[in-house]
């Protein structure tokens, strides 16, 4: 028999609303999930199931009466830099382990308006910034996947980490993540999962703990391509209390999915296949480039020129961004405090204790790009080359309707892989992904094949500017051709 937690939440609404089974069995079961893996896996921050038992009896009482929001009854877990009110947010740093929003997020608020229910909070690299899952002062979170014959724990990609894990190992029906320059799609890729940075503007900000502003986007990662419409569809939409949020209608993401691609324009870029990337990874490529071709798509060669500056420039502007963001805690206003003979002893003594190392190395960067001297020729630069790479993409969406290419270079790497103590290849994991947030567009990442050591490889699909409708719809054929199967090796009994 199938599992409640195996159900998409496309198939768990249907089931609710047919009387199969109420939102408190349903959340039980994923209640029993989180039971059963999570010492295993390190997902959660904290875990809430006295709250999400409650809202679970709300919601069937909903149901009962005909008043059934978006995700009526939906069990869901929150990256833990989502502020949520009166439950702990730690961004898994030392610095806010004890920090207790007095408000909610827009976007949780949003999910809740629409009936969901709340597992807890999810793990992530410390203040976002990693690829791994490995940098959380909570300890790492572990991928529910291994290598065929292998035991070796394996990262869950970062930084939305425990959102990745927790909805791979079905401990939650979907999660909310945040992207500012991979961490939605690169864990998802790792996880067998499916994942949308939306654009720039389409959720609002508001609530959640900044990394770098200009780039950061909420967004979720869910079990397919329609649950990842839905989630999308309840946290989209204008919030005046976020400056950058955009005053656009929100259209029917669900609605968008016909799996009809015939005549869609996919623009190939050449330089994301540089000399030497991965065979696999080229040929889960070519593979899905078949499949939409055999759905009637149009594959058409392009180019994006500044693509090689890309990671260089934004490990400039999103370090800059970071450091005068975190500047904020300081031992003062809330958050960690470490006493000092003085004022300046105690700022050095909070922030050496309350950031850790990768934290460090980057507010270190970012206050040295932006220092007098140093300004013009890294900072302004790299804003420069920004406004390249967006140009590039406004020429190839001239001619193409969406483009793709991989989500990642590698499949995910073995937790203590010597060779990413070394930083930069660690960001060198973001290598297809920042173009994506530096242009401010929507990316979608979704499972199209698995390597010869059984994990999965994922693609990205980018749009236009607000053009969600359109990759999900290119996402949702791509995903009935690959009929990925992407329940984890943990759970394969
Ligand atoms: N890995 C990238 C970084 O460390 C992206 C992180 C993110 O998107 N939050 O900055």
């Amino acid at each position: 028999m199938t599992k409640l937690t195996d159900l998409t939440i496309t198939q768990t609404i249907k089931g609710l609303k047919e009387k199969e089974f109420t939102a408190t069995e349903v959340t039980k079961d994923y209640i029993s999930q989180i039971e059963k893996y999570e010492d295993k896996l390190n997902a959660f921050v904290t875990t809430t199931p006295e709250i999400a038992l409650t809202q679970a009896k709300k919601a069937d009482e909903n149901i009962a009466n005909g008043k059934m929001g978006l995700l009526e009854g939906i069990p869901l877990a929150f990256k833990d830099l989502y502020c949520t009110k009166d439950i702990k947010t730690t961004a898994c740093s030392n610095i806010l382990n004890n920090f207790v929003p007095k408000y909610e997020s827009t976007v949780t608020q949003n999910l809740f308006n629409q009936g969901a229910v709340m597992l807890g909070k999810l793990q992530l690299d410390e203040f976002a910034m990693g690829a791994s899952g490995t940098t959380s002062f909570f300890g790492n979170t572990i991928s529910p996947w291994k290598a065929n014959n292998s035991d070796k724990d394996l990262v869950p990609g970062g930084s939305s980490s425990g959102s990745a894990t927790a909805v791979s190992a079905r401990m939650v029906a979907a999660a909310t993540g945040t992207d500012t320059g991979g961490s939605i799609r690169q864990p998802s890729a790792f996880c067998g999962v499916t994942g949308i940075k939306p654009t720039y503007g389409r959720c609002s900000r508001w609530g959640i703990v900044a990394y770098a502003s200009s780039l950061d986007q909420a967004g979720p990662i869910a079990k397919d391509v329609s649950d990842t419409a839905l989630m999308l569809q309840a946290m989209a939409g204008f919030d005046e209390k976020d400056s950058t949020s955009a005053n656009i209608k929100v259209p029917n993401f669900p609605k968008a999915l016909t799996g009809d691609i015939k005549g869609l324009k996919i623009g190939i870029p050449k330089e994301y296949r540089p000399d030497g990337l991965n065979k696999e990874i080229c040929d889960v490529w070519d593979k899905g480039i078949e499949m939409l071709k055999e759905k009637g798509a149009e594959i058409i060669d392009i180019s994006l020129p500044h693509t090689k500056y890309a990671l260089a420039s934004y490990y400039i502007i999103a370090p800059a961004e970071a450091s005068a963001n975190l500047a904020r805690y300081d031992g003062v206003k809330y958050g960690l405090r470490v006493d000092g003979k003085d004022l300046d002893d105690m700022y050095m003594k909070t922030r050496a204790q309350g950031f850790g190392e990768e934290v460090r190395r980057r507010v270190m960067i970012g206050t040295y790009v932006l220092s007098a001297g140093y300004y013009d020729a890294y900072y302004l630069k790299a804003q420069k080359v920004r406004a390249l790479i967006k140009k590039d993409f406004e020429e190839a969406y001239k001619k193409v309707d969406i483009v793709l290419t991989p989500a990642t270079p590698t499949p995910a790497f073995e937790i203590g892989d010597k060779s990413m103590e070394d930083p930069i290849n660690m960001w060198l994991n973001d290598i297809f992904t920042v173009t994506v947030n530096l242009a401010g567009l929507p990316g979608l990442s979704l499972p199209v094949g698995m390597s010869s050591t059984g994990l999965p490889l994922g693609l990205q699909l980018i749009g236009r500017p607000f053009d969600e409708a359109t990759i999900l719809n290119a996402g949702y054929a791509l995903e009935q051709s690959v009929k990925f199967d992407n329940k984890p090796t943990l759970l394969r009994g």
